[in-house]
């Protein structure tokens, strides 16, 4: 284990928990990716939650922002994925356009290029017609606002019947934010049989709420940091 000079700036490693990326049940070919990005070793975050999700379960992580949480749970949506089957098998719920961009950026960086995964961004403000063509067309995985989410699925376009993985990321600020509602009312929409992951930075009430309606007996990891 050689953690410390090659996590993410002001990333400390986890105590207890391996950080070697290797021993996670991944495919050998992400490893090689992860090596590639100069991603040598996990975050706490990553060495706390990883084990967990790629067994299966749901969760709800806890940590400061900065601390490498895409990559937890983008690793954990790749592990469900099948690139064979061109249908919507996962879901990212984000406060904010800017956010969903940035997570597109990094599944796009930690998908395997020879499986060609189609990933679509679909936040409000955009003009509708391209994200309805672009829908059309299919994708493998589905990241945007829960605003925009529930428009495409109420108009028919979306449609996530082949969904196996649902992430809420940044669910304090989407509370916040007022979609309560509208992430119960695409859960709902979504499969029973499926990963729930979510991802805050803090813990108010509206998160347990959230949990106890959409998640499955699911393990919890808070990481509070002091720095
Ligand atoms: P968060 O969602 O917790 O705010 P991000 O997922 O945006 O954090 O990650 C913060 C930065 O750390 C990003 O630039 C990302 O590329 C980088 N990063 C994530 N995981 C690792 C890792 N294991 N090794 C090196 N850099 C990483
Ligand atoms: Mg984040």
């Amino acid at each position: 284990m050689t953690a410390t000079p090659s996590t993410a700036p002001g990333i400390a490693p986890a105590a207890g928990a391996s950080t070697d990326f290797g021993t996670l049940p991944l495919p050998p070919a992400t490893l090689e990716n992860l090596q590639r990005l100069g991603y040598t070793a996990m975050t706490p975050i990553q060495a706390a939650t990883l084990p967990l999700t790629l067994a299966g379960h749901d969760l709800i992580a806890q940590a400061k922002t900065g601390s490498g949480k895409t990559a937890a749970f983008a690793l954990a949506l790749l592990a469900n994925l099948n690139p064979r089957r061109f249908a919507v098998q996962s879901l990212v719920l984000c406060p904010t356009r800017e956010l969903a961009d940035q997570v597109t950026q990094e599944l796009r960086r930690l998908a395997r290029a020879e499986d060609h995964i189609k990933i679509l961004t679909l936040c409000g403000g955009s003009t509708m017609r391209p994200q309805l063509a672009s829908l059309e067309h299919g994708a493998h995985i589905v990241v945007g606002t829960p605003g925009r989410i529930l428009d495409h699925l109420e108009r028919g376009s979306l449609d996530l019947q082949a969904l196996n993985t649902l992430v809420l990321d940044e669910a304090d600020r989407m509370l916040d934010m007022g979609f309560f509602d509208d992430i119960a009312t695409v859960a709902k929409q979504c499969p029973a049989q499926r990963q729930t992951l979510l991802f805050s930075a803090t813990y108010p009430e509206g998160i347990a709420k959230l949990s106890a309606r959409f998640l499955r007996e699911p393990k919890e990891v808070k990481l509070l940091s002091t720095h």
